[in-house]
């Protein structure tokens, strides 16, 4: 086929595509919604439209071979390599790809297809989702809430464009791309325990303040205050405790004073990510995330695949993930509290998760514990289909397993990160030794554990027939 065939050709199914046709024909009530400006949204437009012209240019590439590497579909587009693999990801989810166990990609039937860019709804009913909240900061026209633990989609206000199914890391997750991405070269399965870092530290606050609010080691807090402190940030997004009973809000915080009112763990699902879109809606621009490794993928997912996007919202100046294991909602929690340890949730002070139990601190200095291994059937459904327990995308993973008490496990994953954090420690705000081999042993033993056993999950899934997110 001639190079000018093939691109009337990707041109054509471009602008025919469901999310450019839906968002072209939804512009009165985008515009409505005021979430985009005029200029936002022809913005918008253009870079889907590009974005969806030069993907069927690599699906026209991949249609003329008869099995390609991605080396070769490259070289014929004359695209970058990660720049193939984005739009192979999202044509396998289409199911206008597949990649064959000898690794060559071939193109599929159109009539082999199912609808892909169905709205969120499979995820949530199918108990695939995280409650990150990023499908909701996605929405054009604010058509999804949070409503008991999970997003609700308002069908009077949807136009039905498809762009939470995007965002969720639960349709499709291009882990291998963006580990890629981020590192600079292709990440060696060996690493799959904790994944790639530039140096581990165990570490801890050098400021008092953080000391009395922090869950571990307050290096959160403390990098966060350094930023701060230094003008680097405008806002920061986390968790808050909203009640006295421990229900959770979304917090975006705006300075050291907001920032200290939020340490420490809470164990409710929050959706979080969802602030993003309040970082541009209060007119904010640099903003530092928290989140557990659920929210940060749905970041990193946003930088690959909704670049433009993600630029109107705010600018990420840093990522900091902490490790978990689980998460709860706040009737699971209730239910662990007081109907398991017979505390009520109004007199607890601080959660804990060490070694294997789950522990609970009162205002009157009691402590009660209870195996996490019993409670782990209470935990969220989504939960035991996640592979990371390290936060294997942030810029710097923040745990406390491997390390002492108040001492904090830290995983320099990227040079903004690295750079972050040996600012923050030159200036006083910390201070870290190299993680001993024992504490990295131990990381490694848990983090291979809860990938596999939750692998497994997803597989067995599959097998029933059920929607099982597509990890590539
Ligand atoms: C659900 C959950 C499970 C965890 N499981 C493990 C585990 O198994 N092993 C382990 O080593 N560590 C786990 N952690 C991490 C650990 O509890 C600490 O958060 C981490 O060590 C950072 O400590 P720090 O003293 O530096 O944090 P701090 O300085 O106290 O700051 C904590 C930050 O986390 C934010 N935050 C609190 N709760 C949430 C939440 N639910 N979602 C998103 N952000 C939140 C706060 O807003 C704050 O900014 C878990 C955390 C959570 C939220
Ligand atoms: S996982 Fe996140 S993006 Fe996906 S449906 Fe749930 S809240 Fe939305
Ligand atoms: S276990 Fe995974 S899905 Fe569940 S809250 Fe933690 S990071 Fe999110």
């Amino acid at each position: 086929m001639s190079e000018l065939r093939r691109r009337v050709d990707a041109i054509t199914e471009a602008a025919d595509s469901f999310r450019v046709r839906a968002f072209f024909t939804g512009e009165k009530e985008i515009l409505e919604a005021g979430k985009f400006s005029k200029e936002e949204y022809e913005r918008y437009l253009d870079y889907l439209l590009e974005d969806e012209f030069r993907r069927r240019l690599v699906l026209g590439v991949i249609r003329e071979g008869n099995g390609l590497t991605i080396d070769e579909i490259a070289h014929r587009a004359e695209f970058s390599r990660l720049e193939v693999i984005r739009h192979i990801n999202a044509l396998r989810y289409e199911e206008l790809a597949e990649r064959k166990s000898d690794g060559l990609v071939v193109a599929k039937r159109e009539e082999q297809r199912k609808v892909p860019y169905e709205k969120i709804k499979f995820i949530v009913e199918g108990g695939l989702c995280t409650g990150c909240g990023g499908c909701i900061a996605a929405c054009p026209v604010y058509a999804i809430n949070f409503i008991n633990e999970k997003p609700v989609i308002d069908e009077d206000k949807c136009i039905g464009c498809g762009i939470c199914n995007v965002h969720c890391p639960r349709t499709f997750f291009p882990i291998s791309l963006i580990r890629e991405s981020l590192k600079g070269s292709p990440v060696d399965v060996e690493t799959e325990g904790v994944s790639f870092y530039r140096q581990a530290f165990t570490a801890q606050t050098a400021k008092e303040k953080v000391k009395q609010v922090c869950q571990d080691g307050g290096i959160v807090t403390s990098i966060l205050a350094y930023l701060f402190d230094r003008g680097m940030i405008d806002c920061a997004i986390g968790v808050r405790k909203a009640d006295e009973e421990w229900r959770t809000q979304a917090a975006l915080v705006t300075n050291v004073d907001e920032l200290l009112g939020i340490a420490g763990t809470k164990y409710t699902v929050t959706p979080s990510i969802s602030l993003l879109e309040e970082v541009k809606r209060r007119g904010f621009r640099r903003v530092a995330v928290v989140g557990v490794p659920c929210q940060i993928h749905t970041v990193r997912k946003a930088e690959v695949y909704s670049s433009e996007l993600l630029s109107f919202l705010g600018e990420i100046v840093v990522l900091i993930g902490i490790f978990c294991m689980e998460n709860f909602g706040h009737t699971a929690l209730r239910e662990i509290v007081e109907g398991r340890l017979g505390v009520k949730l109004e007199d607890v002070a601080k959660f804990n998760i060490e070694k294997g139990k789950f522990y609970v601190h009162t205002m009157s200095g009691e402590e009660r514990s209870i195996p996490t291994k019993e409670i782990s059937v209470l935990a969220r459904h989504a939960c035991h289909y996640c592979p990371d327990l390290t936060n294997e995308l942030a810029d710097i993973s923040v745990g406390s397993i491997g390390s002492s008490k108040g001492w904090s496990t830290v995983l320099i994953r990227t040079k903004r990160g690295e750079k972050i954090f040996e600012e923050a420690m030159k200036e006083g705000y910390l201070i870290a030794n190299s993680l001993p081999d024992a504490g990295m042993e131990l990381l490694q033993k848990l983090a291979k554990g809860k990938r596999k056993r939750n692998l497994e999950a997803l597989s067995e899934r599959a097998k029933e027939g059920k929607y099982a997110t597509l990890i590539v």
